[in-house]
């Protein structure tokens, strides 16, 4: 049977907070360049929520999740490698980027600001009304465009393993590299949701020395020294001056020398900054939508000589040391166990109410 004639199902959101609807589309011709996946996992990530919720403006109709891995089943004209150079077949397990960028625009091409590019695409956050209309996670197959950046998965990593690197994992990758995280630093990371997770781990197999976590969910903090917290801080009523110092106290006195900020509380950035040594660095990763606003004595970035860096998902590259950083380190720390619980395509609106009520890490969507 040719391709042309089948459907395939997709879990669509139509409104604001009301389920998602099940609904069958043609799957499209795979056209030179493209490759057609069928979906084998996608997790749910805190901006699917955020969108989900109307916390973040999407068009509608649109197909949510972006944490994806599949495998190829169609390969379009001139697809011959993924971005590695390692062969791609039908059949092969892929990952890829989050986004479709040009590679010809001012941000693509002058700037090194692809996740900027002026003609950018999204998956899982653009309309899926028009055709290819596989374009999000939560469905049965998804088309891949050129100007996405593709990376076969390695034998030994498992889809549950692989799909948060998409966003999550790919995202701290790109927050360590701004920030330059050295050997022996101490670490302050705010939240300990799946960026903080990754960033612990990454923060541990830099090498540095005290990697302090703060959440307000014991459980998550529980969990996180799996992947090599050596403090953590149980914010939950405590005083901005308690953390801070707790911090300074963890830290000789001087404060931490760089600052995560993952949780996506806007009062959190602040408090960050507080928490810094004099000469320290700050990553705002989390404060991810509109109207993040918070109060601030800017003579603390003054007087401290603080660095503060802004970043909104990632490099291509970022993705390829994502994968490698799994492979790597799998040995070393759980990731198998970030993803807590699986529902499959027809679930998924229980799905979303599991990962809403932060009870588990991630949350894998198996259509
Ligand atoms: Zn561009
Ligand atoms: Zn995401």
């Amino acid at each position: 049977m040719s391709v042309k004639t089948r459907t395939g199902r997709a879990a669509v959101m139509t409104e604001v907070k009301k389920d998602l609807e099940i609904w069958d589309y043609p799957l499209p011709e795979v056209l030179p360049g493209c490759i057609l996946v069928r979906i084998t996992c996608c997790t749910i990530c805190g901006s699917d929520l955020h969108t989900w919720t109307g916390r973040r403006k999407s068009p509608v109709p649109i197909i949510l999740g972006h944490e994806i891995v599949g495998t190829i089943l169609e390969l379009g004209k001139g697809v011959t490698m993924d971005s590695g150079n390692n062969p791609l077949r039908v059949g092969d397990r892929i990952t890829w980027t989050i986004m479709d960028n040009c590679g010809k625009c001012y941000f693509c091409r002058e700037k090194g600001l692809m996740m900027k590019c002026t003609h950018l695409k999204k998956y899982g956050h653009d309309s899926c009304a028009d055709p290819p209309h596989f374009v999000g996670g939560f469905a049965e197959y998804c088309y891949i465009t050129p100007g996405t950046c593709v990376i076969r998965i390695p034998d030994e990593l498992t889809d549950e393993e692989v799909a948060p690197a998409n966003c999550a994992l790919a995202t701290v990758v790109a927050g360590r590299d701004a920030i330059e995280i050295q050997p022996f630093e101490n670490v302050l990371i705010q939240g300990a949701g799946a960026l903080g997770v990754y960033a612990t781990a990454l923060a541990s197999y830099c090498g540095c020395r005290r990697i302090i976590v703060a959440d307000v969910m014991e459980h998550r903090l529980d969990f996180v020294k799996q992947f090599g917290a050596t403090d953590t801080i149980d914010s939950k009523g405590l005083s901005d001056e308690e953390v801070i110092g707790k911090v300074k106290d963890i830290t000789g006195g001087f404060g931490a020398d760089v600052v995560m900020e993952l949780a996506g509380f806007p009062p959190l950035l602040p408090l960050g900054l507080k928490c810094l040594r004099t000469g320290g660095r700050l990553v705002e990763i989390g404060n991810a939508f509109a109207g993040a606003l918070f109060n601030c004595d800017a003579s603390d970035i003054v007087f401290k000589c603080l660095t503060i860096r802004g970043i909104h998902n990632y490099d291509t590259l970022h993705l390829q040391k994502a994968v490698d950083f799994l492979q790597t380190a799998r040995n070393r720390f759980p990731f198998g166990r970030i993803v807590g619980q699986r529902v499959s395509l027809d679930e998924i609106n229980t799905g979303l109410k599991i990962a809403e009520s932060g009870r588990t890490i991630r949350v894998a969507v198996k259509p």
